[in-house]
């Protein structure tokens, strides 16, 4: 076991659990789908720095303990607004500087870096936490991999269009693992919201209806910003998980990303199903390339 003499721990994206139970079982030991062995997810977005999204939609999440993802325009934030919200937990992420339409087609390198890293850098300073997804302006880049390749230079996760309609159909959908995949989605059963401005009647209700169907199938469905997701997501389908050392009642897990992965942006906590006689327990794991004792135990 060579391996474990070599100086792992201050790998970067490298940690190690420490479980003690009974009746473990090595076999059989996997990163769960999503965080705490939910079913599917679902991600609620808005666009376009609406002050709306302060005054109506953030309440709504805050009276249920729930966060949100809210794409601003540095060239025109409400920044005192939004700097609240992200006081609260709520994600505050790049929509481009100008919101330039069609930004697919845009190949000139100033306005790229003007509207993917000065914007960023606005960001950054005004709301003082790092952005760590970037949503297309004008819902068009699916299509266009330099662009998209350009931006996840800079954000561990970008968001395209998602899906459009604030339904409770669509919840059950991504449940079901039957999101239409074909063009937005990334995955069938992460459901992506996107909404603008909530101010009339309308929108105001199907957000709160769309809210509190989601919250009630909480047992089985995660709600989390689009970045905390989204990371999720890369960790979960790029981590290697070995079994180090394995008893009746220990068990060593090493788990790491791959070395291209910057520790700074992929802090989102794993979650591993350890099989544990008949049940199964769950831990989750941060790989920051520290060692880590169990965070929570949770058995299902
Ligand atoms: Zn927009």
């Amino acid at each position: 076991m060579n391996r474990i003499n070599i100086p792992f721990l201050s790998l970067p994206a490298l940690c190690i659990v420490l479980l003690t139970a009974t009746g473990i079982a090595g076999q059989g030991v996997r990163i769960a789908r999503y965080w705490a062995g939910k079913k599917a997810a679902v991600s609620f977005t808005f666009d376009d720095g609406s002050p709306s999204h302060c005054t109506i939609a953030a309440p709504m999440f805050d009276s249920l303990g729930l966060k949100a993802t809210f794409y601003v325009n540095p060239g025109d934030a409400e920044w005192a607004e939004f700097r609240k919200l992200a006081l609260s937990g709520h994600e505050i992420g790049n929509h481009s500087m100008t919101h330039v339409c069609p930004f697919c087609i845009v190949t000139d390198p100033a306005v790229l870096q003007r509207e993917v890293v000065a914007s960023r850098d606005s960001i950054t300073k005004n709301i003082g936490v790092v952005p760590m997804s970037f949503a297309h302006p004008c819902c068009c880049s699916f299509s266009d991999r330099q662009i998209r390749a350009y931006v996840l230079v800079y954000y561990p996760v970008d968001r395209l269009c998602g899906e459009m309609y604030l339904h409770p159909d669509n919840i059950d959908k991504a449940l079901r693992g039957e999101l239409d995949t074909s063009q937005y989605h990334i995955q069938k059963d992460w459901l992506i919201l996107l909404a603008h401005d909530v101010s009339d009647p309308g929108n105001r209700d199907g957000l709160r209806t769309t809210l509190r169907y989601a919250n009630a199938r909480q047992d089985s469905l995660w709600i989390g910003t689009y970045a905390n997701i989204g990371r999720y997501v890369r960790e979960r389908d790029s981590a290697s998980l070995e079994v180090l050392a394995q008893t009746a009642t220990n068990i060593t897990l090493r788990l790491r990303l791959l070395q291209s992965m910057r520790p700074d942006w992929y802090t989102v906590p794993l979650t591993v199903r350890i099989p544990v006689n008949a049940d199964t327990v769950m831990t989750d794991v941060i790989p920051d390339g520290q060692t880590h004792l169990r965070q929570s135990l949770v058995r299902i």
